[in-house]
């Protein structure tokens, strides 16, 4: 396989866009290499700059479920454009989107769309801060929320893959409220919240984690929170940007069965196009300006060719809930596929699964946060990686990282990636 157009466009990038990358785990800093530029995607293939077919796990890190250019998507998209691609006012389509959303999840009276899943966490801490008169969240290692100042304190995907553990910029008047707690320590959620009495706004957390590899919450812990935050009236806020409309179509709340006061979408409810969202019991969400004081607002927010591709989408999925069986079974099917090839190799590893999110921790040890998602030979990763990628499997270029399956992928290209992850581990 030669990548010689992605080589010549990764020094083009450099000249114009820092590190040639608009988001930085693109740029492969961690794995090494150069990036693969890619050119179109079709289905569950990715096609790159100079002609190579790829087996995506990414699925655009989430949105892309049911595969890349999915046609009702496209169609939707194209004759909504012709409508016009904006027009800062009300649309009836918005009010649509809502109540699509509202009648697939629970706990959601209200719901603002907004651009991005960091705008939708942003927006949820500061309603969380505005609706309880306290300052403080809790939020846990290795968990990423978006990039807004508040959740670049000891945060997942990027700044774990890159080893960053302060922001510069970022002052600490901001961090100074971000409390952090390791991902299934309750012991020490209760301890922070008694000693920070009456202080704090919000406990957030990626219900499912995605952002340090896949990993699970272990049984009692959500809810543990949940009770915490009844007890202590602290707004529980669940970022299911990730999990949202990809584990169930109730999202985490769903498949966990533990109630949220707030949740964060994105991803799939954009269909690859910027969306994001935050929703919550009326209570709370009737703080958010124009019925509340709690500022928040875009000038794209529900722009009309998001929507009708997310609109599309979501549709799709709650008049089709086999695909979420379809999705997970074969994400089961994928992991013992992959469970047989790494016995037989004899390397110790981990595999993380929930719904059709999964990960691989070359770790002798159970991963069950970030200490222990750290300490595994995340080098072996690396080097894993690019002899999968040599092999046409796109997976994400960290261990820091989830892989996303999307319901264009056959069999057939399940049983390639397994045969691949063999061959790769035999060349390592
Ligand atoms: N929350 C979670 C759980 C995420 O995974 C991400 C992005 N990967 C975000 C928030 C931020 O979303 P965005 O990149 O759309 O701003």
């Amino acid at each position: 396989m030669t990548t010689n157009n992605s080589i010549s466009l990764f020094e083009r990038a450099q000249q114009s866009i820092p590190g040639g990358v608009n988001s930085p785990v693109r740029a492969f800093k961690s794995v090494g290499g150069t990036p693969v530029f890619m050119e179109r995607a079709k289905g569950a293939y990715l096609y790159d700059a100079d002609g190579n077919r790829y087996i995506d796990y990414i699925a655009s890190w989430g949105p892309m479920i049911l595969g890349h250019a999915y046609e009702p998507v496209v169609r939707a998209i194209q004759q909504k454009a012709e409508g016009s691609t904006s027009f800062g006012a009300p649309t009836l389509l918005e009010i649509e989107m809502a109540e699509l959303i509202r009648s697939m999840t629970k706990n959601v009276d209200l719901i603002r769309m907004v651009s991005s899943g960091t705008e939708a966490c942003m927006s949820a801490l500061r309603l969380a801060r505005g609706y309880t008169g306290r300052n403080k969240f809790i939020k846990f290692e290795g968990c990423y929320h978006g990039h807004a100042d508040a959740f670049l304190v000891k945060a997942g995907s990027g700044l774990a893959t890159f080893d960053i553990q302060t922001v510069p910029g970022i002052t600490g008047g901001v961090s100074n409220d971000t409390l952090t707690c390791a991902y299934n320590d309750l012991n020490a959620v209760q301890a922070l919240v008694a000693a920070n009495k009456n202080e704090i706004a919000a406990i957030i957390l990626e219900p499912v984690a995605g952002n340090m590899g896949c990993i699970l919450p272990e049984p009692g812990f959500v809810e543990g929170l949940r009770r915490i935050c009844d007890e202590e009236k602290i707004v529980l806020i669940f970022d299911e940007v990730m999990t949202g409309f990809r584990l169930s179509a109730g999202g985490a709340q769903e498949t966990l069965h533990i109630d949220a006061d707030l949740v964060c979408y994105g991803k799939v409810i954009g269909a690859g196009m910027p969306v994001g969202a935050f929703g919550g019991k009326k209570e709370i969400m009737s703080h958010i300006a124009p019925l509340g004081s709690v500022y928040q607002a875009g000038t794209l927010s529900g722009n009309p060719l998001a929507m009708i591709a997310g609109y599309t989408l979501l549709k799709t999925l709650k008049d089709n809930p086999a695909i979420y069986q379809e999705l997970s079974d074969k994400t089961a099917y994928l992991h013992a596929g992959l469970q047989k090839v790494l016995e037989a190799h004899g390397k110790p590893f981990v595999i993380n699964r929930k719904g059709s999110m999964i990960s691989i921790h070359f770790s002798d040890k159970p991963v069950t946060d970030f200490a222990t998602a750290a300490a595994a030979d995340n080098a072996y990763f690396n080097r894993f990686f690019h002899a999968m990628l040599s092999r046409g499997i796109y997976l994400p270029p960290s261990a820091f990282e989830s892989w996303f399956l999307n319901n264009a992928l056959t069999y057939a290209d399940l049983d390639e990636t397994i045969h691949a992850a063999e061959e790769s581990l035999k060349a390592l």
